[in-house]
């Protein structure tokens, strides 16, 4: 049997602690004996064989940095089999039989694809600041998007109040709204806008007109999600309707970015141990996530073909709280 080598990537939209992640790959099958290849930008390298052997001073001095030190890209190419397959030779021709896909939903559904087509063995870990992917109550990084949107929303808070205005936050979350969902409750928003639940604009403004000028609330926080609306047009219509003055903040890609968190850190380590463990034995075509507390392991293309829901606990709490 050939000798195992293994390779790790990053892809899509890049989220605090995947350099945590892919270190602790690289760590873990390097104390292995295994060879371990870097795949720089994503599918994009893999197909323009962007590819180098990395050794344990590789991934040094990067556990504290957000971003992703391997890079990451989106390629149309790799959408198709031809993209695909000439991906895949620049793997076959190293030796390399499995392979490590850090990224979203959609970085899965490409990793997923090549196992399909050429065996590979694959082993996803969900990194994305957007907590989307099914199967996993976390996503690396979304801890610190979460506390990153906490920070603008406690701030956002102090000037409000001081001038008695209407702060209308957007974060991201086009297709999920964890992120606004969590930080919202535990900002204290008084709305919170997510794509998974419809809401009445109108009548979210007759209540804000009343809680303002009944002095029920002393000014009011919303936060929406990107894909629920835009900051920009909600406030115009608010200020429009109610007289109060608002203001949108549109926090955009400082979500993306910035030092992980403890969590993010040590969830991103445990779940990159357990990818190189797994495609050293002989694992594949798994997701390592999260579930109460507790690395799991889920079927790659259950992860991609399902569709996480939001949490009903938290949508009921956040009306509650309000
Ligand atoms: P994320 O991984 O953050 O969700 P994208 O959805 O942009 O980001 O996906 C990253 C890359 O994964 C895409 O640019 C593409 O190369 C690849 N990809 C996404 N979906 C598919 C698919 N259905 N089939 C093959 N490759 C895909």
């Amino acid at each position: 049997m050939s000798k195992k080598a293994i390779a790790i990537m990053t892809s899509g939209g890049d989220s605090p602690g995947m350099n945590a992640a892919a270190r602790a790959v690289v760590r873990t099958a390097i104390y292995a004996g295994v060879d371990v290849y870097g795949i720089n930008n994503g599918y994009k390298g893999m197909i323009e064989d962007d590819i180098i052997q990395l050794n344990g001073k590789s991934v040094s001095d990067i556990i504290q940095r957000g971003g992703t030190f391997l890079g990451t890209a989106r390629s149309k190419e790799f959408m198709t089999p031809e993209g695909r397959a000439k991906a895949y030779a620049n793997l076959e021709k190293r030796g390399i039989n499995g392979l490590c896909v850090i990224g979203g939903d959609g970085s899965l559904r490409g990793a997923a694809a090549l196992a399909k087509e050429h065996g590979i063995s694959i082993v996803g870990l969900p990194g994305t600041i957007d907590n989307d992917v099914w199967g996993s109550d976390y996503t690396i990084g979304c801890d610190t998007a979460a506390n990153t949107i906490i920070d603008a929303i406690n701030k956002l808070r102090d000037t409000a109040s001081a001038h008695r205005r209407c702060a209308v936050l957007e974060v991201m979350g086009r297709r999920c709204g964890w992120l606004a969902m969590v930080t919202g409750i535990a900002g204290g928003a008084e709305y919170i806008l997510v794509p998974e639940v419809n809401y009445d604009l109108e009548e979210i403004i007759s209540e804000i007109k009343d809680l303002y000028e009944n002095n029920k609330k002393r000014y009011i926080m919303v936060v929406v999600a990107e894909g629920a609306g835009k900051a920009v047009d909600i406030a115009e219509k608010i200020q429009q309707e109610t007289g109060i003055e608002t203001r949108p903040t549109v926090l955009g890609h400082v979500q993306r970015g910035g030092s992980p968190t403890i969590q993010d850190r040590i969830k991103a380590s445990q779940l990159g141990e357990q990818a190189a463990l797994a495609l050293i034995g002989g694992i594949s075509n798994v997701v390592y996530g999260f579930n109460a507390g507790r690395v799991v392991q889920i079927d790659l293309f259950d992860a991609v073909n399902n569709k996480k829901t939001l949490d009903p606990d938290y949508v009921r709490l956040a009306r509650v709280l309000q």
